[in-house]
């Protein structure tokens, strides 16, 4: 494989910078082996549990998307980088009674999941991006929507005010192969599809598998821990 040497050579470079050159260099190759351009696919760094220091170094590292899975720690980050340009990804679940605060500071919602949170994030003011999240497991409480309810919320989403919908977001289960996860993903986004034919874009891809998400059609990918490094534990 052409890009292994490079990625060898980098990966002995255990910084933020190396690191994320590292896996940038990973998601170029997977790209030209799925036939994609690398700029249909936008990488959210997720700095969940790290400071908000960290998401200045990869700020100024040139990285603009930031993917944070909690509420009160995600809204502090934001307030206190406000003056940097970035987009921030609510990519967690999400209570619908948190539902407008998160509007407030968050470029897109990944964890948009079932019709009470839709009705939340009601606005008249502008629109926010959101997925739809898909549960691919049979466990309710790992979060999303079962897939038979999936053309409902969809278009729940659709007749919402200051909703815009990107596409579907999934998370491969933990014991099962993540590639047919990920194609199944990619077939029930061509139900979406189907009522709304703009809503192309897949959020599915994090440390251990974004490549097999690249391959099946992946346009975010939520990558924490094979760049950030492990994550500090809580509390
Ligand atoms: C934490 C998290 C990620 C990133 O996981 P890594 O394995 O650290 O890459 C992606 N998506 C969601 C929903 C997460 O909570």
């Amino acid at each position: 494989m052409s890009g292994a040497g490079g990625a060898s050579a980098s990966a002995a470079d255990d910084t933020l910078a190396g690191r994320l050159a590292e896996v940038a260099g990973r998601i170029t190759d997977a790209a030209a082996e799925a036939g994609r351009g690398i700029e249909e696919i936008t990488t959210i760094v997720v700095t969940k549990f790290h400071p908000a220091s960290l998401v200045a170094e990869l700020a100024e590292l040139g990285v603009r998307d930031i993917g944070e899975n909690r509420h009160q720690e995600a809204q502090a980050k934001a307030a206190e980088l406000a003056a940097l340009d970035l987009r921030w990804h609510f990519i967690g679940q999400l209570q619908s009674k948190k539902a407008r605060q998160v509007r407030a500071y968050a470029s897109a919602i990944h964890s948009v999941d079932r019709p009470a949170l839709v009705d939340a994030l009601r606005s008249d003011e502008a629109s926010v991006d959101c997925f739809v999240q898909v549960n691919l497991t049979d466990d309710p409480g790992r979060g999303g929507t079962a897939p038979d309810a999936l053309e409902s919320l969809v278009e729940r989403v659709l007749e919402t005010p200051g909703l815009r919908l990107r596409g579907l977001m999934a998370v491969a289960p933990l014991d099962a192969p993540a590639r047919p996860a990920f194609a199944r993903v990619r077939v029930l986004s061509d139900r979406v599809r189907r009522l709304a034919p703009d809503a192309h874009d897949l959020s599915m891809g994090m440390s251990h598998d974004f490549r097999d998400a690249i391959m099946e059609g992946a346009t975010h990918l939520r990558i924490g821990t094979a760049i950030t490094g492990n994550r500090p534990v809580a509390g």
